[in-house]
């Protein structure tokens, strides 16, 4: 299956058995993907926490 990058709308390969907080890298803009959600699926930007 895949998703839609948040960023630059294009198709991100996903697996289907994905668990919440991996983090996925988009192809075309190198964003860092964290899923978030699995049902419904869900994707949103990675940023990492500054401490
Ligand atoms: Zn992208």
């Amino acid at each position: 299956m895949s998703v839609n990058c948040v960023i630059c709308d294009s198709e991100v390969q996903v697996e289907q058995d994905l668990s919440v907080g991996e983090i996925l890298d988009c192809d075309e803009c190198g964003v860092e993907l964290e899923v978030t959600s699995q049902a419904p699926f869900a994707i949103d930007v990675f940023e990492e926490e500054e401490k």
